[in-house]
């Protein structure tokens, strides 16, 4: 489905099977020229749903120039690939996307690295393989694209007569960016801030360092600075209050790093038996994966506030109150 925000200046969106039911890509036209924030999940037939939205717009795929990135998570970026080949657009994401991309691409590494990482917070290795199966899938649906430059913070880009600035804002995934349209107001937000929900929050299983929940903390203050008179975000509606979500969000995290918190004691406890007392009546296998890099997230702040402390015991990680 397609829809003209403003003169030249369009919301496509695209369903796909998860949750999230949809992802919203954004879309810019100058003359008969296009650029395109986002593109979609790579599912059967969502390429020719694009097509058919544009076509029925008066646009073509043929004239995407220019495809921006927010962050490489699949249904943000699985049909980059595809539609540079048709159309020849130039790609253009943060050098840390396209790292994170980099290392999904080398499978083996890649899945050693996975198992290694997730059996020290507890995870058998059944539950392993099933996250491993699920990466498979997901690996397979981005088509192989080619980055034509690195965006740059706070550079600002034209096109035609569109003006933004890219804003870094790493947490959701670590190479996230947003897009701010200062004249407009606009804020095209990818996964950094949405409507309803908390964006999620993952470890970054090469780099023990990240800290997923101060990182994106971090980033919610840089977009507060921004004078945004109206988010887009890639999943849900529109909105206009970023102040209220972005207070709402920071206390919903709060609330959570404390339930954790709650939940470590003297006796030691794995990330993932942590997690599971979190996530009781949650029994699909993806989110109970979910609720343990949520609550990896958690530990690494109280842990860093000093208030619990990580030991190793055997070949797992474990968790006691300081
Ligand atoms: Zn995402």
């Amino acid at each position: 489905m397609i829809s003209e925000i403003e003169k030249n200046f369009y919301r496509i969106t695209l369903r796909m099977p998860y949750r999230l039911r949809h992802v919203h890509a954004y879309l810019l036209a100058h003359g008969k020229e296009l650029a395109l924030f986002d593109t979609g999940l790579n599912t059967p037939g969502a390429y020719e749903t694009l097509d058919k939205d544009l076509t029925g717009a008066g646009l073509s795929i043929n004239n995407i120039r220019h495809i921006f990135l927010t962050h490489v998570h699949t249904d943000h970026c699985s049909m980059a690939g595809l539609l540079q080949k048709k159309s020849g657009a130039k790609i253009y994401l943060s050098q840390a996307a396209f790292e994170e991309y980099q290392h999904f691409r080398q499978t083996d590494p890649a899945v050693k690295q996975l198992k290694k990482f997730y059996s020290r917070q507890g995870m058998s290795p059944h539950q392993i393989d099933l996250v491993i199966e699920e990466y498979e899938d997901i690996r397979g649906i981005i088509a192989e694209f080619n980055a034509d430059n690195f965006l740059q913070n706070y550079e600002s880009r034209e096109f035609g007569d569109w003006k933004f600035e890219v804003i870094f804002t790493p947490g959701h995934a670590a190479g996230h960016v947003c897009f701010f349209f200062r004249a407009k107001g606009f804020l095209l937000a990818g996964d950094h801030i949405l409507p309803y929900i908390a964006p999620i929050l993952s470890p970054d299983i090469f780099d023990d360092h990240f800290r997923p929940l101060k990182t994106y903390l971090d980033s919610l203050s840089a977009i507060e600075k921004l004078p945004a008179a109206t988010i887009y975000p890639g999943h849900g509606n529109a909105f206009v209050d970023m102040m209220e979500r972005i207070e709402d969000i920071r206390s919903h995290h709060e609330k959570r790093k404390r339930v954790i918190f709650e939940l470590v004691g003297k006796e030691p406890k794995t990330a993932y038996a942590i997690a599971d007392e979190t996530s009781r009546s949650v029994t699909d296998d993806f989110d109970k994966f979910m609720a343990l890099n949520e609550t990896m997230a958690y530990l690494k702040e109280l842990k860093a506030e000093g208030v619990i402390c990580e030991n190793t015991a055997g070949k797992v990680l474990v968790y006691t109150r300081a």
